[in-house]
């Protein structure tokens, strides 16, 4: 607290990321991110990004990567927006798009920044309940609004909204904008990119953090109706438009072009995930039914989350729990390799047995 401090600086309530503890070597199993290193591609692009000359401003417009993204997804350009993480596009996205008159909506238990953003942007916001398996009903969220805003698959609960389900809810609320946060839609859900074209109100976010394994370069990209876009373009340019460095440009756009690694990294996370949920279950634990790279767990009778995760931190493993009402019972747990994921078991046998 200080004087020199603004209003609005006092009455923040800041985003707390994932710990990053540095005191022992952990089996790290708590931000989501990607157990396999990003491709020698990739590095090479950002070695020679560098090369070229780091003295010189990066493109701004940064045409390459939006031509990558804009390929991949069979969109025109002018559909793509990039900045740094999609942290960054998701603050531009509440600025732009989603401060309006009436209030935005978003589920009660999802990702933790989006309240954050209300506060700093001075959004009124109403938190809408999932129902009790822990999913979005869409007949909630017809009410007044001024936006929608979810991740699909849903963070931390790794539960997805069905494509036709989203479309309804766009058709439902013609006039309002509705954002589906797609940061780990590659581990299994179905992406709304198509319904991008076909109407004007529906952004998609995407990231390069999870199922791109660049968690550390910071990119992440929207793709949305070219209005909509502009409008992002627009806070971008009032705020800094040289948003990602030359090394992130390059990483990026050798990522989205090396669809091969993509592919096969995704889908050996998918089958780690796959086997170690059925591993969790044969320990007792209630384990949602994940579309992402991490799972929802419930602890066996007689063990509450909080005590669990504190054992595995002290044998070294790192999961993330949630002090947090509706899911401070669970734990929720990134899926890693096959070897770490063994880690993670022989710890939790030995403390629930
Ligand atoms: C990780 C995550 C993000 C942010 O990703 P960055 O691109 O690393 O900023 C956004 N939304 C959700 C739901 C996430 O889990």
């Amino acid at each position: 607290m200080s004087q020199f401090w603004s209003q609005r600086t006092h009455d923040l309530t800041p985003y707390v990321p994932g710990e990053q503890p540095k005191d022992m070597e952990y089996i790290k199993l708590n931000t989501n991110e990607n157990p396999y290193p990003p491709s020698d591609k990739v590095l090479a692009a950002i070695q020679a990004a560098s090369d070229e000359g780091l003295r010189r401003y990066s493109d701004p417009i940064g045409n390459d990567l939006k031509q990558a993204i804009a390929d991949y997804y069979n969109v025109d350009t002018s559909m793509v927006f990039f900045g740094n993480g999609s942290d960054e596009v998701l603050g531009h996205t509440f600025a732009a798009l989603l401060k309006q008159d009436a209030p935005l909506l978003f589920p009660d238990i999802c990702y933790s920044f989006y309240p954050v953003y209300c506060k700093l942007f001075g959004i009124e916001s109403i938190q809408i309940p999932l129902n009790e398996n822990f999913e979005i009903d869409i007949k909630d969220y017809e009410i007044e609004n001024g936006g929608i805003i979810f991740p699909n698959p849903n963070a931390p609960t790794s539960i997805a909204l069905p494509l036709d389900d989203i479309e309804t809810l766009v058709q439902k609320n013609p006039n309002s904008v509705i954002v589906v946060d797609e940061a780990y839609v590659d581990f299994g859900a179905e992406t709304a990119v198509p319904l991008t074209k076909k109407y004007p109100n529906v952004l998609v976010t995407q990231t390069f953090s999870k199922s791109r394994s660049l968690a550390g370069l910071r990119v992440g990209f929207a793709i949305g109706a070219p209005e909509l876009i502009e409008g992002l373009e627009r806070v971008k340019n009032s705020f800094h438009p040289y948003t990602l460095g030359k090394p992130a440009l390059a990483g990026a756009t050798a990522s989205m072009l090396d669809v091969e690694t993509f592919e096969k990294n995704r889908d050996a996370l998918i089958e780690t995930r796959d086997w170690s949920t059925q591993a969790l279950a044969e320990l007792g634990f209630d384990v949602t039914p994940s579309s992402t790279n991490f799972v929802l767990a419930l602890p066996p009778e007689g063990h509450s989350a909080e005590e669990i995760y504190l054992a595995l931190k002290s044998k070294g493993v790192l999961v993330r729990y949630f002090k947090t009402p509706r899911i401070d019972k669970h734990l929720r747990i990134s899926i890693g390799t096959d070897e770490e994921m063994q880690g993670l078991l022989n710890a939790l046998k030995s403390i629930i047995t």
